[in-house]
């Protein structure tokens, strides 16, 4: 009797514990899951406002959304039925449905003001996967929308872990151009000399960026008088950042340049 007796009691005293076990569970689960709600609340808008697969985070403007997906809308409008043996290796064809499936996927998430240099357009960071960042920069300067397009596929291509995230070279010490004046950023005005602002391969960032724009300007059916004319001015720009001469004559054999 007293050992059935102490038995209901232990027994209710485990139920006890085992129920009061679960309560913390479920309590600490519901903790986790409302924490990560309300990350995903903050960090991203919903998906029905935007044109595209993209999601934001908070901070990014709205002036920002509308110019990035403006210009994003402007590229994959773009088409060009014999592109260059290069653009076809990199991007497969000048069309809407491959460039926006060369984009998409590897950017999915749009991010503001992480960027560590002033002078810095946009930037991927390596703990961020399949985000690019956009720096005040991208809508502060008059620049027209074919550089902005060559910003985000730069960077877009900075997302390839598989590639360790295409990192760039450093530039000549000596850094400059066809009539010796020092090299600096198309974007900002900053000089490059020393800089990690170089590639030594055509399918880095530049360089895909430097074949994505002489494309537009040399073998895009569609695209207007101005887009190709801005699209060869930085093109060969960007060009310039291939410090590797070998790299930067098969880009110029490439184009017919
Ligand atoms: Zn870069």
């Amino acid at each position: 009797m007293s050992t059935t007796s102490s038995g209901e009691k232990i027994s209710f005293t485990k139920v006890c514990g085992v129920l009061a076990l679960c309560l913390l569970i479920l309590f600490v689960i519901g903790l986790i899951a409302g924490n990560a709600s309300a990350i995903e609340t903050r960090f991203h808008s919903p998906r029905e406002t935007n044109t595209f697969p993209l999601r934001y985070m908070d901070e990014v403007p709205e002036a920002t959304k509308i110019q990035l997906e403006s210009d994003l809308e402007r590229f994959f409008s773009m088409t060009g039925s014999n592109p260059s043996p290069l653009y076809k290796q990199i991007f497969k064809a000048m069309n809407r449905k491959a460039s926006q499936k060369w984009f998409f996927s590897r950017v999915s998430d749009v991010g503001q003001n992480l960027c560590t240099s002033d002078s810095a357009v946009a930037c991927v960071l390596s703990a961020w996967d399949n985000y690019i960042f956009l720096s005040p920069n991208y809508t502060k300067f008059d620049h027209p929308a074919v550089a902005r397009i060559m910003v985000l596929f730069h960077e877009a291509r900075h997302t390839e872990s598989g590639n360790g995230f295409w990192p760039h070279a450093t530039c000549p010490k000596n850094y400059v151009d066809e009539n010796g004046n020092p090299m600096k950023s198309i974007w900002t005005g900053a000089p490059l000399a020393s800089e990690k602002a170089c590639d030594l391969d055509e399918f880095g960032s530049y360089g895909i960026a430097t074949i994505l724009l002489l494309n537009i300007a040399y073998h895009c059916d569609n695209c207007s008088a101005e887009d190709r004319r801005e699209a060869e001015i930085y093109g060969r720009d960007q060009l310039r950042r291939i410090t590797w001469k070998p790299a930067a004559d098969r880009i110029r054999a490439d184009l017919g340049i």
